[in-house]
């Protein structure tokens, strides 16, 4: 769909991928005003296809909207965009194992012009693509590289919004983490460059020997997951204590050497839940739980992803039926 001042949204239609026309001047392609979700889109053993939480993902856009300085696109309108969209190819939802079909929405500011303000020409689109199973072979505990030199977001910034911008700033860090043998970046805040924000692309949880998690709280600067959030809730309908708090990159370590924290994970809508095996950084690498996934992870894991294939009751009402 367009989204044109004064007009409005209009022209919403299903078509074949393609590439997109765009002028060369176009804002998104020099400002960087753009901003996008990711959910997917699950096949239940009866054939039909729910997607998980679709009203959290419309309203974190709609949040990420505000900040860029994007028109709204209202839950209505992003739930049509999305069941439209599935089931018009509602074969390329794949069945069996874990495999899903992950779902691209994402705003651009296509008015062209050279000039810093918000566009007044603005395009919403959603692709999709099957996605395999995140870990074919079984799971497997990802590596952490800490980040030293840079930071993901700050104070007042745009590290709550789902943009583009952030992801283009995390690059370096990323291939970073990459030289240094590790899965992932993990970034602390930029203000005191001591507290624990989140993965490249996923949140954080620590277990603790007495069954308690923590989760770093939400501060503005870090990426309001959808998967955090169920995370709190299904963690505690499992009987653990689950406190959302700042917590140190110094905890992080004490905590493990001392066997307080017994397990570590991370979270996201592409991983589900996937074991933190060890932290690395020049001061060395730390170990979690013997480098294998933890047993509360698992849990947490499975809870998560019966749900979401329909293998246990939807007691939350998280569910969205499509087809
Ligand atoms: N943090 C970042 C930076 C991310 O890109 C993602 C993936 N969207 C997450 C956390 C996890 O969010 P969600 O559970 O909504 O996928």
């Amino acid at each position: 769909a367009t989204w044109t001042q004064g007009a409005g949204w209009h022209d919403a239609a299903v078509v074949p991928y393609g590439p997109l026309q765009l002028d060369p001047a176009a804002a998104v392609l020099h400002y960087a005003q753009e901003i996008f979700e990711g959910l997917k889109a699950y096949r239940h053993a009866d054939g039909s296809v729910w997607t998980f939480r679709p009203e959290a993902n419309a309203a974190r856009l709609a949040r990420s909207a505000r900040r860029l300085a994007l028109p709204e696109i209202s839950e209505e309108m992003f739930l049509e965009a999305i069941t439209q969209l599935v089931r018009a190819d509602e074969a390329w939802v794949p069945s069996g194992g874990e495999s899903s079909l992950y779902l691209r929405p994402f705003v651009i500011a296509t008015e062209a012009f050279l000039g810093v303000r918000a566009a007044h020409e603005v395009k919403f689109l959603v692709i999709a693509s099957p996605a395999g199973a995140y870990f074919p072979g079984g799971v497997k505990p990802v590596s952490i590289w800490l980040s030293q030199h840079y930071t993901r977001a700050a104070v007042g910034g745009t590290g709550a919004a789902k943009c583009g911008g952030n992801y283009a700033a995390s690059l370096l860090a990323q291939n970073e983490a990459s030289e240094n043998g590790c899965d992932q970046v993990c970034f602390l805040d930029a203000a005191e460059n001591r507290f624990v924000e989140e993965l490249g692309g996923m949140n954080l949880y620590f277990v603790h020997d007495d069954g308690s998690i923590v989760t770093p709280e939400l501060t503005g600067t870090i990426l309001e997951g959808i998967t955090r959030d169920s995370i709190v809730e299904l963690a505690r309908d499992l009987g653990h204590e689950v406190s959302e708090r700042r917590i140190s990159i110094d905890e992080w370590r004490e905590g493990v050497a001392s066997g307080r924290i017994t397990e570590v994970f991370a979270c996201g809508t592409a991983a589900a839940v996937t074991p933190v095996g060890k932290l690395v950084s020049p001061e060395g690498e730390l170990v979690h739980g013997g480098g294998v996934a933890g047993e509360v992870t698992m849990k947490i894991r499975n809870t998560l992803l019966d749900l979401q294939y329909g293998r246990t009751q939807d007691t939350h009402g998280w569910l969205h039926r499509i087809v």
